[in-house]
């Protein structure tokens, strides 16, 4: 592994992480992907590890804030179980818009609870006929007197269910378009906001994802997020925080990958010698290292410009989420090759890490879409300067 000049309080993170991703997931793993069962025991010592608030300011509960903290820990949890990693990182999906729109109080009313993991959130933008088009949303957020009714259905929410704080987007004022939708604070419990469809996925299964349902769900102005019509400037601003800790799940899967294929090649003998000494399989090893590491610098450098106070880093966060998810769809596959038939069974990890790694080129925008943004944001930094 190249070194990265982690300082002390970084290392520590990564330790501690790795530490207790693989005393509590690690036994568990393979029967949570093949149960599905929502990893609370593995929740539940992150927080008692005070993982959860490394995001988070200390003035709301946190131990941070440190987007690289985060990553590092979402990479050591997500080398272990791509399930378990997004299940931690989804919940600093949910818990960003508060911490980037919200006011004083919403910030001191929700935050530390999350922060120490005894609560999770959830952010749900994405419904049935709104995915990568998220300006197509049909839930309504209608004002009454000081209250707004929401009417509609969000779809595939990462913790669904699970979560007790949601940040939903709501069209305020369709005629407005994009400029119509505004964010809100939810609170499982609330009467009229219930849960629907509970997915069947192909990877990350032990994660909850699921529909929420809102039927004339009443909730007070003061659960606004920023302002009125503020909606997308909040989702987009929040993707662009937490872009990177995909990239470090993606990150993580891949490591776990490769380190499943280095041990394997090593005790495998096929023609009397450790298939380790062929060249061929070296060769694999050797790509699969190199893509591994320039997906590693890529995320590290985006969580330290966005920690180092850096404002405009779309492009950065874009091309870490794609560069380190395709990256990790392709070793997470040469390890499947370098394990052979084994790899292809489940007694061994690598097919699991396959089918995790597949949902990150995925959420929190597909790779064309990461591609559409990193283009844009090209030219925009190009124009500017002439
Ligand atoms: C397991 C899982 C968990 C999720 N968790 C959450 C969550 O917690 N919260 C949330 O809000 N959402 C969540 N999502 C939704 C996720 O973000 C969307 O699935 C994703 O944004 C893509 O939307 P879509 O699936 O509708 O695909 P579509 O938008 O229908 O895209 C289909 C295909 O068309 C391509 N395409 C579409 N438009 C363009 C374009 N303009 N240019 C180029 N290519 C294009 C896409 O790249 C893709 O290949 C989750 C999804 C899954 C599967």
């Amino acid at each position: 592994m190249l070194n990265y000049l982690l300082t002390e309080e970084q290392q520590m993170v990564r330790d501690l992480a790795r530490k207790v991703a693989r005393e509590k997931a690690l036994p568990k793993r393979a029967e949570w992907d093949e149960t599905g069962e929502f990893p609370w025991e593995a929740m539940r010592a992150f927080a008692a590890a005070d993982l959860c608030g490394l995001y988070v300011a200390e003035a709301y509960g946190g131990t941070g804030p440190s987007v690289m903290n985060f990553c590092l820990a979402t990479e050591e949890i997500s080398r272990v179980c791509g399930g378990v990693g997004v299940t931690f990182a989804a919940s600093a999906l949910g818990a960003v818009p508060i911490l980037l729109f919200g006011t004083e109080e919403q910030k001191k009313k929700y935050m530390p609870a999350i922060a120490s993991g005894s609560k999770l959130a959830a952010f749900g933008l994405t419904e049935a006929n709104a995915g990568s088009d998220a300006a197509g949303i049909e839930t309504t957020a209608i004002k009454e007197g000081d209250d707004y009714i929401l009417n509609g259905t969000k779809q595939w929410i990462t913790n669904g269910g699970e979560a007790e704080v949601y940040s939903i987007i709501a069209m305020t004022n369709r005629k407005k378009g994009a400029r119509g939708a505004s964010a809100f604070i939810l609170e499982k419990g609330t009467p009229g906001f219930g849960f629907g469809k509970k997915e069947n996925k192909m990877g990350i299964r032990c994660s909850a994802t699921r529909e929420l349902v809102f039927q004339d769900c009443k909730i007070h102005k003061s659960q606004l997020l920023g302002k009125e019509g503020m909606g997308f400037i909040v989702a987009m601003q929040t993707l662009d925080m937490t872009r990177p800790g995909i990239g470090a799940q993606a990150v993580g899967i891949a490591q776990g990958a490769l380190d499943e294929a280095l041990h394997y090649a090593r005790e495998r003998k096929q023609f009397g010698k450790p298939i380790a000494s062929i060249q061929a399989v070296q060769h694999i090893l050797a790509d699969m290292s190199t893509q591994l590491e320039a997906a590693r610098a890529l995320v590290y450098a985006t969580a330290r410009m966005i920690d180092a106070g850096h404002k405009e880093f779309t492009l950065a966060s874009s091309q870490a989420k794609l560069f380190a998810s395709d990256a990790a769809m392709k070793i997470t596959v040469d390890a499947i090759q370098v394990l052979g038939g084994y790899g292809y069974m489940k007694e061994y990890p690598v097919e699991k890490m396959m089918r995790d790694a597949k949902i990150t080129q995925i959420y929190e925008g597909t790779n064309q879409i990461q591609r559409n943004q990193i283009a844009l944001a090209l030219i925009k930094e190009n124009a500017s300067k002439k």
